[in-house]
């Protein structure tokens, strides 16, 4: 098979400045080669590529990509963007607030959702003084929804003279290229005492459940408890309440009534532990997948997300066999996946495709759907699920009682 890929000559490489500490100094604990620089289905190949790096700050722990510019960051959108839609998650935040901080709690106030610029969250509550949607871009149904909207970068963008009693970040922060500004502006703009409720992937959990997506692109920088505790403790903000830790975390952070900015809370080893453990989850799934398909020459997977793309560009040797891609999504079918001259088709093709086995990297999806093809399936997503919990429990469990202990 030719390369699918094209090393883009001009790439970044390196990390010049922390994206929270602005730090000089950082260790590379991951280099992902020839990531495609799109992630979803996409035109012929060649399909530009370049090389992932991963870093831990040596001054503050922080888990992030190298540094990348503007120009190179919007190369990622412009073969067609892929918009995350978290408005799912509305109604059940939206409960855990109420609970937390009352049913009448934001009856009155002033809220800002920053990044809400799809699907607002400020949609969903009724009786609030004003709605705010601030975003690079605002849909018209978004605007719809809002008093308000402040389209652009969320850092530079000119706000009115006004303060909010509420700002909502949800599945926005990690994709700041300078998260501290964006923190830093929250200070500005939310008045004493008042709240930022904060939903961002959690790179624990995440990369446990979900290891081959545990590093890609489109995220920036990658939290975990302390280390998002860290960064809003230093620009003024102090944990409220923690609602979720799983594969995200959502927090309430509440502005200290001086503002006033703290040193930094450092941790240096959750997110390298982090790094590692995902390091560790490839290479032992990559050893699982090559003794399972060993004899299997025409692979096929069901789903043509991001997530394959990444899946399929840690295992170049999986890749090379793929002989068929299928998914639901009709605007996806005739599009190659990233990295490979294979095309997506429509499910009903399933059958007709000759192929050793067909892989599901969702237990979710195997369990719904596998049943429906004559071609044999596979649930790779039990395999990841199984080394996620055996390294887990050597891995950060370790880390956290190691943490515990340096603590006290
Ligand atoms: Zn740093």
């Amino acid at each position: 098979m030719t390369s699918a890929v094209s090393i883009v000559a001009d790439a970044p490489h390196g990390l010049t400045r922390c994206r929270v500490c602005r730090g000089s100094e950082g260790d590379m604990v991951g280099c992902i080669p020839a990531v495609p620089v799109s992630l979803w289905p996409t035109g012929k190949p060649p399909h530009p590529a370049f090389d992932l790096e991963l870093f831990v700050c040596k001054k503050c722990g922080h888990l992030q990509l190298q540094t990348m510019t503007p120009d190179f960051v919007s190369r990622f959108y412009e073969d067609g963007s892929f918009v995350e839609d978290n408005s799912a998650g509305h109604d059940d935040r939206l409960r855990a607030f109420k609970e937390r901080f009352g049913e009448g709690f934001f009856i009155g106030r002033t809220i800002l959702d920053v990044g809400g610029g799809n699907n607002p969250f400020v949609g969903c509550i009724d009786g609030a003084k004003e709605r705010w949607v601030s975003d690079i871009a605002v849909s018209d149904a978004a605007a719809a929804q809002a008093d308000q909207t402040v389209a652009g970068n969320f850092i530079t963008a000119a706000f009115p003279d006004v303060t909010f009693d509420v700002v909502t970040l949800f599945h926005t922060l990690e994709h700041f290229a300078e998260p501290d500004r964006a923190v830093e502006r929250l200070a500005d703009v939310v008045c004493p005492g008042g709240l930022v409720l904060i939903e961002v992937p959690n790179a624990e959990g995440f990369t446990r459940a979900v290891p081959h997506y545990g590093a890609f692109h489109q995220h920036q920088s990658y939290f975990h408890r302390a280390s998002l505790d860290g960064l809003m403790h230093s620009f003024g903000f102090d944990h409220d309440h923690l609602f979720r830790e799983d594969n995200v975390l959502l927090v309430a952070y509440r502005r200290r009534s001086e503002a006033s900015s703290a040193p930094m809370k450092v941790d240096l080893f959750t997110g390298a532990a982090i790094a590692r453990l995902r390091q560790k989850m490839i290479e032992k799934i990559d050893k699982i997948l090559r003794e399972k398909f060993s004899s299997m020459q025409r692979i096929a997977i069901y789903g043509a997300g991001g997530s394959t793309t990444m899946f399929l560009t840690l295992l170049p040797w999986l890749r090379e066999r793929v002989v068929g891609v299928f998914d639901r999504d009709v605007g996806k079918h005739g599009r190659y996946i990233p990295g490979t001259g294979v095309c997506v088709d429509p499910p009903d093709q399933v059958d007709s495709c000759k192929t050793d086995a067909m892989l599901f990297l969702s237990t979710q999806l195997f369990d719904s759907l596998a049943q429906r093809y004559k071609t044999p399936a596979f649930d790779v997503g039990a395999i990841l699920d199984s080394v996620g919990r055996e390294e887990y429990v050597v891995g950060l469990q370790h880390v956290h009682v190691r943490g515990k202990a340096d603590a006290s």
